[in-house]
């Protein structure tokens, strides 16, 4: 028996595949290789493909005798999400429709699916739990939004079990697996970029939301902590958990300036700051109430200090310094 990762070569997929591997769990790892990188993926099973191809997804389920899946392959770019909206709903629910079929058709009963906070749109109270309003405000969140009510459907259709986990803001590295993404819009790695003087400064998007210091506030989560949240939704699966929606932070806000200093601390270096206008569809805050996951997972942070996961972020770029080779 194995687990299907899907977007496997991705910045958590990848942490989850070395955690699984890590475990001894055996592991078949599908992704297009569009915006995931071959070198981060360990030594396992790889099909380099599409998740809506149907007739792969059989061969796999049959070939490796698959009996859960862990959905992360998606497109993540908020803005590009506006600009080219049909790219998201094709890739990230049209496609994600055609695997969850094909899961079912093969007799592949449990999923655990890669949702997102940005699928509760801008936030009615802090912190956010799993019973907040969802009402994305860009078409990522709603494309991720739309799986989750596929995936219920499902469930009542088929049987189909599964954990939606809604990520709030990932971040960290591990000691193989790292944060490199093409173009990189992300705040930690462009902060670190600024450090390491890849980039002349970080640009600070907006100085006069309602925080403490003006700048926006998020919730900054380990991949490690992601990576175990997922096996431990998985084994809950196994035991026959019904399907739910699973809320995965710290329950720690941080604003970016907080960020740039404690980086400045990690780094030792000066990090120029430049402040600008700010980005469209940036809530002021986004903090995760995750009492369910400790609840329902037994699931607790490992780091959730942000100097920790900044180093981990640091460590891991002075070892890759150009990311993963191509
Ligand atoms: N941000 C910033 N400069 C950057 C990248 C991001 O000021 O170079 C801000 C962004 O506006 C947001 C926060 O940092 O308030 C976190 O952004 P990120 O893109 O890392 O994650 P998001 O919260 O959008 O998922």
């Amino acid at each position: 028996m194995a687990i299907l990762v899907t977007g496997g070569a991705g910045y958590i997929g990848s942490a989850t595949v070395e955690l699984l591997k890590a475990q001894g769990a055996a592991v078949v790892v599908l992704d297009n290789l569009v915006y995931g990188h071959r070198a981060a993926v360990a030594d396992v099973p790889f099909y380099q493909g599409s998740i809506g191809d149907k007739d792969l997804i059989g061969r796999i389920v049959k070939d490796h005798d698959i009996e859960a899946c862990v959905h992360f392959a998606a497109y993540a770019y908020v803005g590009e999400s506006v600009t080219n909206p049909a790219k998201y709903f094709e890739n990230n629910t049209f496609q994600t429709n055609n695997l969850l079929n094909a899961l079912i058709e093969n007799d592949v009963k449990n999923v655990v699916f890669s949702s997102t906070c940005a699928t509760y749109g801008d936030p009615v109270r802090i912190p956010i739990d799993e019973t907040h309003p969802q009402k994305p405000v860009n078409p990522y969140g709603w494309s991720k939004f739309m799986t989750e009510r596929i995936l219920e459907a499902y469930d009542t259709a088929h049987a189909l079990k599964s954990v939606a986990l809604r990520y709030f803001n990932a971040a960290g590295a591990t000691e193989k697996c790292g944060e490199h993404h093409d173009p990189e819009t992300h705040l930690i790695p462009n902060v670190l970029n600024a450090a390491d003087g890849k980039l002349p400064f970080v640009s600070v998007f907006g100085s006069d939301y309602e925080t403490a210091d003006g700048t926006c506030v998020r919730d900054y989560i380990h991949i490690a902590d992601l990576a175990d949240a997922h096996i431990r939704a998985l084994d809950y699966l196994k035991k026959g958990g019904a399907s739910t929606h699973i809320n995965l932070g710290n329950g720690l806000g941080f604003s970016v300036l907080e960020v740039i200093e404690a980086a400045r601390k990690i780094t030792g270096k000066q990090i120029e700051v430049k402040m600008e206008a700010r980005r469209a569809g940036d809530p002021s805050h986004l903090i995760a109430d995750a009492r369910k996951a400790a609840e329902m997972l037994g699931w607790k942070p490992q780091f959730a200090e942000i100097e920790t996961i900044i180093k981990t972020a640091w460590d891991w770029k002075m070892k890759n310094p150009n990311g993963y080779a191509e």
